[in-house]
């Protein structure tokens, strides 16, 4: 099954991942952790791109693409087949961070950003989708006190990433393969969350492969 996290920068999507990931293994699963943009050496490629803070004069449609790009290669060389494996995929962003970023925050038509999303990925969809929901101004917090570069991508306004949490709620709402969690809470209170609405899932699934060992 896949299992994608969404949410702004800073909102501890990683964090989460990964302890997600561990507590998977330690139930036996074969867990497979994948990132967007990236997670194959063409993805890699296009996440340099598209994180190189040299190149402002990127347009909102050639970012749209290049995620996107980035997303084709990955679901087709990387996600589906460790599917097939029956492996429990768990992905640090997928298409709705293109509808959250590019459609919502960016202004690109949804409809027209839906087809591309529906191409890029084939049509695959997630099981479930975690949402790791926090207030800006909190982000903003985190991001002074984690004292990294600001690339490209972080670079934006306030206003900005309102639309994008707003996109971000509205579609949660709208999809009912989304659990939305409050990010501001300590990190063992959010994986507690996240693994109670996870394991229902993943011991239900049909998909589900036990380590022999
Ligand atoms: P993302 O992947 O969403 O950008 P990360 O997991 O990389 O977020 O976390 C971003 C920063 O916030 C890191 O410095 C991390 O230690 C911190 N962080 C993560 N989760 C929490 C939390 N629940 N409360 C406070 N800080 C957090």
């Amino acid at each position: 099954m896949l299992i994608t996290f969404e949410g702004l920068d800073y909102s501890g999507k990683s964090t989460q991942v990964q302890r997600l990931a561990n507590r998977l293994m330690r139930e036996g699963y074969q867990v497979l952790v994948v990132r967007e943009p990236g997670g194959t050496p063409i993805g890699e490629g296009i996440r340099s791109l598209l994180l190189d803070k040299t190149l402002t004069a990127m347009t909102e449609r050639a970012e749209l693409f290049l995620f996107s790009a980035s997303r084709a290669q990955l679901v087709e060389e990387v996600i589906r087949p460790a599917l097939e494996r029956g492996m429990v995929v768990l992905c640090d962003r997928f298409f709705d961070s293109t509808t959250a970023y590019q459609g919502w925050g960016r202004g690109l038509p949804t409809d027209a950003v839906e087809t591309v999303n529906d191409l890029a990925t084939g049509g695959l969809k997630p099981t479930l989708t975690i949402l790791v929901d926090v207030p800006v101004e909190v982000l903003e917090v985190r991001a002074r006190a984690s004292g990294l570069g600001r690339d490209r991508m972080e670079s934006n306004g306030r206003s900005f990433y309102d639309r994008v949490r707003s996109g971000y709620r509205e579609l949660a709402h709208k999809e009912s393969r989304f659990v939305v969690v409050d990010g501001n809470r300590s990190e063992a209170d959010i994986e507690r969350e996240i693994w109670e609405r996870v394991r229902p899932r993943v011991e239900a699934s049909k998909t589900l492969v036990r380590n022999e060992g």
